[in-house]
């Protein structure tokens, strides 16, 4: 795809990056960049950040004069220049280095006269964030706004565009982290702090917590600060990644947002084939490799799923069938994936030997409610072979899903209808794991609200070589958030 705008390299590079709300010394190169309106926001680092100043400065300006109507064109030019710097922190899990990302995120808060405080974690500089605006009403937990500072790594080779560079194009931004998650968290962060300018004081306490490591099960993020932080994000309600509006990914041809109230299990297995280790010339009925092809075929035919109420839920919300592609499959059946396969003699593997031993890894994700130790020994008896073994590598957590008829429920489906009069707001499952089941299991109600409207192939571009989202989308998430944050609940 073209890259639109340009400026010469000598510019982009080691110069110090300020934005109004904060400094900071960037290590990556300045992508060039311009938005679909064709307003140029980078022009060089040094034009740049006069710039950003000069909005900024609008920004609380408008704040102060009119407290209830924010400066919407400055927060979104902003915002899109601070989530470029952001996503071009490397913040990669693994070695799940946070600290950079926490710290960046930690100057944009104190900037705008937030306190924030940092949590060290890990041995690797995993650190998390919790911030704090206080509420009218005490009686009420607070509602925390979660996000995670990391991301998964990238195949360099395989992107188009620099992953770290942040780059936009044809109204898009590009890189690392733009879906998962680091959009959201910006998108949070400038409601954030709009709402601290605004000097509207929000019906209670709301608690911001940046985390790291949840692309590896929250060990040293959300995990860590429930085992050691609990009473600082303890809160009645959370709003995390997950759900998101679509015109096509849920229900054909009809604007469906989906919150997320759950999500699947995640469970992961191995399963390992022994047989005879021998001269590939002379092939023997006892081949590892065979018994595994053959007992994987077996494991992976699962029997159809009861439908999960919410999914049900859903159906009748929209008043149709879900679409047909694999996201809406994935939510209303357990699944199994072949992620790995391991086998062979020798570094580089042997040809001509039959090994003793062949290995798969299957990454189930299974519906809420349904009993993991059920869902192995009915895969066991369906492959009943001596011979190869199956054992867990995780052991899921199941808090089942959120209940949806809450005040915040309704404030968030309110925000939704305020930017977007012709959707459907409806409960939804994930099919994938976020932070928020550890914060279920705790007795949070949580939400995934992902307040933009997308099509399969950026939803889809999640972890991908692809990874990417409308500018124009994360801009009007901003308003939603706002709007939640300003609502009564
Ligand atoms: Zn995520």
């Amino acid at each position: 795809m073209r890259i639109e705008g340009s400026c010469s390299a000598g510019l982009r590079r080691g110069l110090p990056e300020t934005c109004g709300f904060l400094s900071v010394e960037s290590k990556k190169p300045q992508a060039p960049a311009k938005i679909s309106r064709g307003h140029a926001l980078q022009v060089g680092y040094r034009e740049k950040a006069a710039r950003c100043s000069r909005i900024f400065v609008g920004l609380l300006a408008a704040s102060v004069a009119v407290a209830a109507e924010p400066d919407w064109n400055a927060i979104n030019n902003s915002a899109v220049d601070l989530l470029q710097q952001y996503i071009r922190i490397e913040s990669i899990d693994p070695p799940a280095n946070t600290a950079e990302a926490a710290n960046f995120i930690k100057r944009i808060l104190e900037e705008n006269g937030i306190a924030a405080q940092l949590y060290p974690s890990g041995p690797n500089g995993q650190t998390n964030l919790v911030a704090r605006l206080a509420g009218r009403d005490h009686s009420k937990k607070p509602l925390l706004l979660m996000n995670h500072l990391d991301v998964v790594p990238v195949d360099r080779k395989a992107w188009k565009v620099d992953p770290f560079a942040a780059v936009i194009q044809n109204g898009e931004i590009w890189g690392r982290g733009t879906m998962d998650m680091k959009g959201i968290g910006m998108e949070q962060v400038m409601a954030f702090v709009t709402l601290k300018k605004s000097g509207i004081t929000p019906s209670r306490d709301i608690v911001m917590l940046c985390t790291a490591d949840e692309e590896n099960n929250g060990t040293y993020g959300v995990r860590w600060m429930i085992e050691n932080h609990f009473p600082e994000i303890d809160a009645e309600y959370v709003l995390d990644e997950g759900g998101f509006g679509t015109r096509s990914i849920l229900a054909e041809g009809k604007l469906v947002f989906g919150i997320a109230v759950g999500e699947k299990q995640t469970l992961w297995l191995r399963v390992r084939a022994r047989g005879t280790a021998a001269h590939g010339s002379q092939p023997i009925p006892d081949n590892a490799n065979v018994t595994l092809l053959n007992a994987l075929d077996r494991a992976m035919e699962l029997d159809p799923a009861r439908p999960h109420p919410v999914v049900a839920e859903m159906m009748h919300t929209i008043g149709a069938p879900l679409a047909a592609n694999k996201y809406t499959a994935a939510i209303q059946a357990n699944t199994v994936s072949l992620t790995t396969l391991t086998s062979g003699v020798g570094s580089p593997v042997k040809v001509n030997v039959i090994p003793s031993t062949a290995e798969a890894t299957l990454d189930c994700r299974l519906l809420p409610g349904v009993n993991t130790a059920e869902f192995i020994s009915g895969m066991k008896a369906r492959v009943n072979d001596p011979r190869v073994s199956i054992e867990e590598i995780n052991r899921p957590e199941d808090p089942g899903a959120s209940p949806s008829r809450t005040p915040l429920f309704e404030a968030v489906r309110r925000a939704i209808l305020k930017s977007h009069p012709d959707a459907v707001v409806t409960p939804m499952l994930v099919p994938h794991g976020t932070d928020s089941n550890k914060l279920r299991e705790k007795g949070l109600i949580a939400y995934g609200l992902t307040p933009m409207v997308l099509d399969l192939s950026t939803a889809g571009s999640m972890h991908s070589d692809q990874e990417h989202i409308p500018v124009a989308e994360f801009q009007k998430g901003i308003r939603i958030f706002y709007e939640v944050l300003t609502a009564e609940f």
